[in-house]
């Protein structure tokens, strides 16, 4: 995909703050420190669009962006950073499920692992419910640049154990190296049906 535009629209925590709107719309969702921002900012080819954080978990907010003036790009908090307040933890969960609930235009998600973990039984339950509104889900194994060939596909193995009828679905990632980047686009180009990119 070829980035012409990419800009901060605004920062939201709650539905009335959503900009209107109906691009079609991605979002991306990981826990703290996964790589999303980095993830993000190659992506649209920016380096600082998305903040990568440093102190990770701290920032709670919805934040959208517009790319290409076609599509628009929604960065979700991160979650389960063991040194945020308890409070903070405690307004992700409504934050986030309101916004995958009430989103009209949210056509994918794309959910960011490190490729050295294993989801967790939330991660779990959260991609399910995801794909029961009706919405794609694609999920990313980041940081690949940290493992050897064979440990690669050993954790590609376990992930598509989780997930076998997504094993299609894939798509392995890494922001030293960049691999995957026109992998994902091209993922995420079908899944908001955009042609011609
Ligand atoms: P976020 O909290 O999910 O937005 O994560 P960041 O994008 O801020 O990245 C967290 C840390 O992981 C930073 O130190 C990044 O430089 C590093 N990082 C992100 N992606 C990769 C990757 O693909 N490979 C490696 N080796 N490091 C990465």
């Amino acid at each position: 995909m070829k980035i012409i535009s990419a800009k901060f629209i605004k920062s939201a925590t709650n539905p009335s703050q959503y900009p209107q709107g109906s691009l079609p719309e991605i979002a991306f969702v990981g826990k703290s420190n996964v790589g999303k921002s980095s993830l993000i900012n190659i992506l649209v080819s920016r380096k600082k669009l998305a903040k990568t954080s440093a102190t990770p978990g701290r920032t709670q907010l919805i934040n959208f962006f517009e790319i290409n003036n076609r599509i628009s790009l929604v960065d979700l908090p991160g979650y389960g950073y063991a040194r945020v307040p308890h409070e903070i933890k405690k307004n992700w969960k409504p934050m986030v499920e309101n916004y995958l609930y009430q989103r009209k235009n949210l056509k994918s998600v794309v959910v960011i692992f490190d490729i050295r973990r294993t989801p967790s039984r939330d991660e779990f339950s959260m991609i399910r419910w995801i794909e029961e509104l009706g919405i794609s889900v694609l999920i990313v194994l980041t940081k690949i640049d940290k493992v050897s060939k064979s440990s690669l596909t050993k954790q590609k193995k376990i992930f598509v154990s989780f997930f076998p009828e997504k094993k299609d679905d894939f798509i392995v990632f890494s922001a030293i190296t960049r691999v995957g980047k026109e992998a994902i686009w091209k993922k995420v180009a079908q899944n908001i049906s955009l042609s011609g990119d």
